[in-house]
């Protein structure tokens, strides 16, 4: 199982890097860099001036936070340079930024953004677009100035210089990208939601407040909160993205602890799961706020914090293996791509993987993988619960069966033969049939031979006996019928039947009957009818036997 998850985990990693340079947000023609840590007096003109000032070798993110400037190549050399007028870059943590051109006729203009413009400028895909004017010469070099960069991830991150329909194309498959897995997020909270209905799981709960936060975190993160809230800071927007990563990791948690029985999240394992948990939510709580106070610090904890929560998650999957928990292979398949991406993000988070942007959104596709198994895990779980309760059900079944029916021959049983004669109003026509000599017939051919005799003869009751009647062994060799009175029998073709049914070791049976009418519905009437039925059985067994006796006869008769 584990190895299946790693495979998995491997074969993500190998494709992970591969779309980032298929289209998405990152279009346009990438731009090479180079920085410099700003300093009192540094202006755009100088600098454009002396690009050798900049350094590019140096990884962006090795400089910590301050204020810098960032150069790029020279333009000259683009393909469709007068065309390409978006200039495009990652959305990032900083204070303000500015956008210098530098022309031809060494004219330069500055469109600076404060915190709060930012969120004007943001495309799907949280991507930062400047639009140069078009009807002048294209610029021959850019220049950003950055103020405030907590340089988590870079300072000017993903810079491309992209066509109009470069940029309009982007938005379009960005937006049908989130629009997908909006409409996905809407139709899992309401499945869930409707099958909560009916089968009240509390994990089905979990699952959808896991769903609802994932689905507002792709509303933030992909930068639609901006077009919805075009106030709202950047920055702000950001905040909003760890808190509700962290609250969807949180809900996911839930859900795996909820999804298996108890028994895989009993002891260290859902303590490790709380612990973990708990760190995750406080310590986004505290970065959320105090941000970009520390802000190194406290995202390389809310990484570790994640990665807590994976070692978590890794050890309820660990542990529904060591119990053998039916539910394990659905839930280890479906939950493959987020870990993976998880590491993978937690990995490039901490620089040991390079930042991409389909990394930054592999919440999304992972996300909506995970849904897809997961509906199949639920319904499959609702499979395997459907078949429990079939079982029992039959199990119900063949108890009450057994609890209901004399095991010699499967007629009734007294108490079952009771409680289902009592159950109509009808005048009922009671007989009690009981074997002749049966004593006799066990020393003849043994209490085996006897037993067989039972069998044959409870077999030629209900063959004799009409399909309404009820038939019961109430007692050694005393057997009960209980019919409507309208129902015709005819007795004496019942003692021939016994008469002339099979026996072992071809010895003849004979019975003895007693018959009465009236009603039976209650106690009293069943002790009435059976003492009248006992006195006329007593009357045939006097007569000689191998007879029947009528109780209202035996009344005239007296
Ligand atoms: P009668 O014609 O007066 O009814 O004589 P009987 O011998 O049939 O009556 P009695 O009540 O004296 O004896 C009934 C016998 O049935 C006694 C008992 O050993 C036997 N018996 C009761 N239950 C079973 C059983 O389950 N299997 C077998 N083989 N014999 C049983
Ligand atoms: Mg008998
Ligand atoms: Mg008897």
């Amino acid at each position: 199982m584990l190895a299946v998850l790693g495979a998995v985990a491997a074969a993500l990693l190998l494709l992970a890097p591969t779309p980032a340079r298929a289209s998405g947000g990152v279009v346009g023609e990438p731009l090479a860099v180079c920085v410099l840590r700003a300093e009192p007096g540094m202006t755009a003109r100088n600098l454009f001036a002396t690009p050798s000032k900049f350094d590019c070798q140096a990884r962006q993110r090795s400089l910590g936070p301050g204020d810098y400037w960032v150069i790029s190549q020279p333009l000259t050399g683009l393909s469709q340079r007068e065309r390409r007028t978006r200039v495009r870059i990652a959305s990032l943590w900083q204070k303000d930024i500015a956008l210098y051109a530098l022309y031809p006729d060494g004219r330069i203009r500055e469109f600076a953004l404060t915190n709060r413009q930012t969120s004007w400028h943001i495309h799907l895909g949280a991507i930062v677009e400047w639009g140069l004017p078009d009807r002048v010469e294209p610029p021959v070099r850019l220049l950003w100035r950055v103020r405030g960069a907590a340089n988590l991830r870079g300072i000017v991150a993903l810079p491309r210089l992209a066509l109009p329909r470069e940029s309009e194309r982007a938005n379009l498959e960005m937006g049908a990208l989130y629009a997908g897995f909006g409409g996905l997020c809407v139709a899992l909270l309401i499945y869930n939601l409707a099958m909560w209905g009916a089968l009240r799981y509390r994990f089905q709960l979990a699952y959808c407040a896991m769903v609802a936060s994932l689905g507002t975190y792709a509303v933030t993160s992909s930068g639609a909160l901006a077009w919805l809230v075009p106030n709202i800071l950047n920055n702000d927007r950001l905040r909003l993205n760890y808190i509700l990563l962290a609250v969807a990791a949180s809900c996911a948690m839930l859900f795996a602890r909820m999804f298996f029985e108890r028994s895989v999240t009993r002891g260290w394992t859902g303590k490790l799961a709380s612990v973990a948990t708990l760190l995750l939510l406080s310590e986004t709580l505290v970065f959320a706020i105090v941000a970009p106070w520390n802000m190194r610090l406290f995202d390389t904890l809310y990484s570790a914090c994640f990665a807590l929560m994976l070692v978590a998650m890794l050890s309820i999957v660990f542990r529904a293996r060591q119990l053998r928990s039916p539910y394990l292979w659905l839930f280890a398949l479906a939950w493959s791509a987020p870990v993976a991406f998880a590491t993978m993000r937690m990995l490039s988070n901490i620089g040991l993987l390079p930042w991409s942007f389909w990394l930054d959104n592999s919440t999304i596709l992972s996300m909506s993988f995970e849904a897809v198994m997961s509906t199949l895990a639920i319904a499959y779980r609702i499979r395997l619960i459907s078949q429990e309760r079939d079982e029992a059900k039959m199990q119900e079944m063949a108890a009450r069966m057994l609890a209901d029916t004399d095991p010699l021959t499967g007629l009734l049983n007294r108490r079952s033969f009771l409680a289902k004669a009592m159950r109509t109003d009808e005048e009922q026509k009671l007989l009690l049939i009981d074997l002749d000599h049966f004593k006799r017939v066990n020393e003849t051919i043994g209490h085996d031979g006897g037993d067989e005799v039972l069998r044959i003869f409870a077999r030629t009751l209900r063959l004799s006996l009409p399909p309404e009647a009820l038939i019961a062994r109430i007692g050694g060799e005393e057997f009960a019928a209980a019919m409507p009175s309208r129902v015709a029998i005819d007795v004496e073709t019942l003692l021939a039947s016994i008469r002339s049914s099979r026996m072992p070791f071809d010895i003849v049976v004979t019975a003895s009957v007693g018959t009465c009418r009236g009603p039976l519905k209650s106690d009293t009437d069943w002790k009435h009818l059976y003492r009248n039925a006992d006195r006329a059985l007593f009357a045939a067994k006097s007569a000689g036997r191998d007879r029947v006796r009528r109780a209202d006869q035996l009344a005239t008769a007296a």
